[in-house]
Parts: C-alpha cells; sequence; structure tokens
C-alpha cells in the first residue's frame, strides 16, 4: 500500500452521496487532473443513475478545459468503457456508483492498459484537486466531442468472439440487470452465442424501481422465480455497473459467488496449467478445487485491481497466469481484459455447462463442503488486534498481505482491518461447521479485549 493515505479514492475510484461528496464542481475538478495527468483522447461513460447526465458533463467540462478531446460512450458497464479505452485511448472515465443505491455516483477512472487507475496516480489527482492545480488550456486550444459510432458494440464483438460460436444454442438464460448499464449489453451478447434469453429489469432506470444494484439474495426473488418458470439453465444478475455477474441455478437457488468463482476457476484451470490470482479473502474452495490439475493460487490484498494488476506483474515474469477475480462475482479473464467483467462471465457460464454437460444445481451440490462465518467488529483497536493475533498464533503458517490470514489443514481464517472505516472483519473457513466455530472461538477469546 501507499504510504500516503488517499482522501477522495476509495478501492473503487472516488464514491459517496449525490449533492453531498459528489457535486459537479467535484467531478469537473477531477475531469481537469485527469486531463492534466493525461492528455489525449479521453473516452467517458456512465452507469444508468439519475445523476449521471449532470456529472458527466461536468467530467467532459474538465477533461476538454484541459485540451483533451472526449469520445462521450454513455451508458454502458465499467469493463466495457475498459475494453474500448485498452490500448486505444489516452484513459477513461466511468460515472458510476456499481453497487451502491441510487444517491450514490461516483468516479472510476481507467488507464491506456483498460485497468483502473493505481494508488499513487490517484494520489496525484487528489493532490491536483485540492491545491486546484490543473493545466488548462488557452481559448483555441480547448477539447472537443469527436462523434463515435457505437462503441458498445466493439465490446459485445470482443465478449462474443472469446466463445465458440452458438455454444448456447437449446439454453435458456434468464437476466436481471436491475436496471443498471447490463440493460445493454448482457442479452445482447447471450443472444449472439445463440441463447434463449428472457429479462427483467432491463431497461434504464436511476431509481432502480426493481431492486437495488446490490445484486444480494434477498434482492433476486423475483430472478429465481423466473428461472424456475421458463425451466431456464440460470438466471444472471448484474450490479449497477455490471463489472459482477451472480447466478440463480436451475432449480431456482442463489448461487453463493465463493461457489460461482470455484465452478469456473475449475472448468479454466482443467484447461490450462497455471496460477489463479485472488484476494486472501477468498474461500479456500477456489484453492481446493483447482489443486488436481497442479493450479496454484496467488493471494492478494483484497480489492480488484490489487487483483489485475498482479496478474500483469506475473505475466510480465512470464508465468502461466489462468485466471483472477474476487469471491463476490467479480471475474478477470486475462485472455479478455485485465478487470473485472460481468458479461464476460455471463458467457462463461454458458460455455461451463455446454462443456460440462451438467446443470448448474448438479454442479453446485458436487463442489466440496464449504462453511465460512463473517463477522465485523467496530473498534479503533485494528493495530492492537493484528499484534495480538500474530502473537498467538506465531507458530501457526501467516499471510500478511492484508490485515493476518491464518492458515491451518482444515481451517483457515483472516482478520483484516477495514481501509475506510474504523472495523476489523474476521472471516473463518473450514469443510466442517464445528471446526469453524471451534477455530473462530480460539480467534474471539484473542480479539476480545479489543472489541
Ligand atoms: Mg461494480
Amino acid at each position: 500500500m501507499t504510504e500516503k493515505k488517499k482522501q477522495l479514492f476509495g478501492t473503487n475510484g472516488v464514491r459517496g452521496i449525490v449533492g453531498e461528496l459528489i457535486t459537479p464542481e467535484l467531478v469537473m475538478k477531477i475531469g481537469m487532473a485527469v486531463g492534466s495527468m493525461r492528455p489525449g483522447t479521453i473516452a467517458v461513460g456512465m452507469d444508468t443513475r439519475t445523476s449521471g447526465p449532470a456529472l458527466i458533463n461536468a467530467m467532459k467540462a474538465g477533461l476538454m478545459a484541459t485540451g483533451c478531446n472526449v469520445i462521450d460512450c454513455g451508458i454502458l458497464p465499467t469493463p466495457a468503457l475498459q475494453y474500448i479505452v485498452m490500448d486505444k485511448y489516452e484513459a477513461g472515465v466511468v460515472i458510476t456508483a456499481s453497487h451502491n443505491p441510487g444517491a450514490y455516483n461516483g468516479v472510476k477512472v481507467i488507464e491506456k492498459d483498460g485497468t483502473e487507475m493505481d494508488d499513487d496516480a490517484s494520489i496525484e489527482i487528489e493532490e491536483r484537486v485540492f491545491s486546484n492545480n490543473f493545466f488548462l488550456k488557452e481559448w483555441n486550444d480547448v477539447g472537443v466531442v469527436i462523434p463515435e459510432g457505437d462503441l458498445v458494440t466493439q465490446y459485445i464483438t470482443g465478449v462474443v468472439r472469446k466463445i465458440p460460436e452458438n455454444i448456447g444454442e437449446g439454453v435458456t438464460v434468464v437476466i436481471d440487470p436491475g436496471c443498471g448499464a447490463a440493460y445493454r449489453t448482457t442479452a445482447e451478447i447471450l443472444q449472439s452465442v445463440g441463447c434463449k434469453v428472457f429479462t427483467l429489469n432491463a431497461y434504464p432506470d436511476g431509481n432502480f424501481p426493481a431492486r437495488d444494484p446490490e445484486p444480494s439474495v434477498e434482492n433476486l426473488a423475483p430472478l429465481a422465480d423466473m428461472v424456475v418458470s421458463t425451466r431456464a439453465a440460470f438466471g444472471v444478475a448484474h450490479d449497477g455497473d455490471a463489472d459482477r455477474a451472480v447466478f440463480i441455478d436451475d432449480n431456482g437457488r442463489f448461487v453463493e459467488e465463493n461457489k460461482e468463482f470455484a465452478l469456473i476457476a475449475e472448468h479454466l484451470c482443467s484447461k490450462r496449467k497455471g496460477i489463479l490470482v485472488t484476494p486472501v479473502s477468498t474461500s479456500r474452495l477456489v484453492e481446493t478445487v483447482i489443486a488436481p490439475y497442479g493450479c496454484t493460487v496467488d493471494y492478494t490484498e483484497v480489492g480488484s485491481i490489487y487483483v489485475a494488476r498482479r496478474m500483469r506483474a506475473l505475466l510480465a515474469e512470464g508465468k502461466p497466469v489462468v485466471f483472477g477475480g474476487e469471491g463476490n462475482g467479480g471475474l478477470i479473464f486475462p485472455d479478455h481484459q485485465f478487470c473485472r467483467d460481468g458479461g464476460m462471465t455471463a458467457v462463461m457460464m454458458v460455455l461451463l455447462l455446454a462443456t460440462k454437460k451438467q446443470s448448474l444445481s448438479s454442479l453446485v451440490d458436487a463442489l466440496p463442503p464449504s462453511v465460512m462465518l463473517k463477522h465485523k467488529f467496530h473498534t479503533d483497536k485494528a493495530t492492537e488486534i493484528l499484534e495480538a493475533v500474530r502473537e498467538k498464533f506465531a507458530n501457526d503458517s501467516l499471510n500478511e498481505i492484508d490485515g493476518v490470514r491464518i492458515d491451518r489443514k482444515d481451517v483457515w481464517a483472516l482478520i483484516r482491518p477495514s481501509g475506510t472505516e474504523p472495523l476489523v472483519r474476521l472471516y473463518v473457513e473450514s469443510i466442517n461447521e464445528s471446526i469453524a466455530k471451534e477455530f473462530e472461538q480460539e480467534i474471539l477469546s484473542c480479539i476480545s479485549p479489543f472489541i
């Protein structure tokens, strides 16, 4: 982690409530900062939020004031903008608050290589915003908006090209974009590979009348009903900017995201031996199912940007990187691009089922058992907690990339302070509930003086 602390930017860009932290003024200043740092042609886009048009125009104004030319892609998923930017434009900006409720919005900056901006560059943006340090151009040098054809189609084609033709023939799928950005892409992607597609909430509405942008179990009951009534192979739902995809199986059951990750990981690792990159918070299920193929896990800090950058770094060292992602439905396919991609994940599920020739429910049921216990403690004693854990478990195998992860043969745990709030998270996972609970007690007794 960078020494200097970010003030505006979190792990996923700047995000906050519209009219409070997120104002056109702030967004325009971020635009002027980005334009000062990355002069050239910049692609911008947004999700479906009501504040999107006001904020994207502020962003465009800021960029053009510093001489950048702007390509406005309109509403599109974050991974679609990343795909469009990759190796073609100087940078990209998405106006989105991902899975947050409608009152939120935010800014995510994309670098030339299609990955999210790193901590050092984000801190430079903040410093420029706070000190009004921008390279503004004179009247005859300001930028313009460059009209472009429908660039979203390039993304859809790019995804479809990665999958064997007509792999979805005879497969029925239900899609729930939740009135978010995926309404423009996922149905077309799945239809292009031959699927029969039903949709719900597949229109843009920043009031999110049907469900919150977070695709949680509770929010997806209508999708589950529709999967069962249409006898679909699966249902897929996205968050607001569609970098994540989660699934409902053919029996109408929500597929826990670590299980989704494990199933797709097993499929990809059975085809190619190599490394899978994921944060230390991911279920060991993933490691377990890929081990028989000689594949290994490389653990990173929590945050998709760390996963994406680690994947690139390993590849640059000549290492074989097969797959990456997080246990929240945010999966990264390195043959496609280095960011989480919900549309790509949806179509990978079609490929997985076609290859296995089994139902999604039976594949989920065949996974090894896993019990994950999760806790959240409000405390400002994170340092003391980590110190106590290090001391008590000194004889165990410890990984301190992000918090402290303790790995034992049949159980593991992660104790991790939040980067943004005064709280500490605890995860414990085992194949056996009583083992998980026993270990949980052992950890709780160690940290209880501080919570
Ligand atoms: Mg998202």
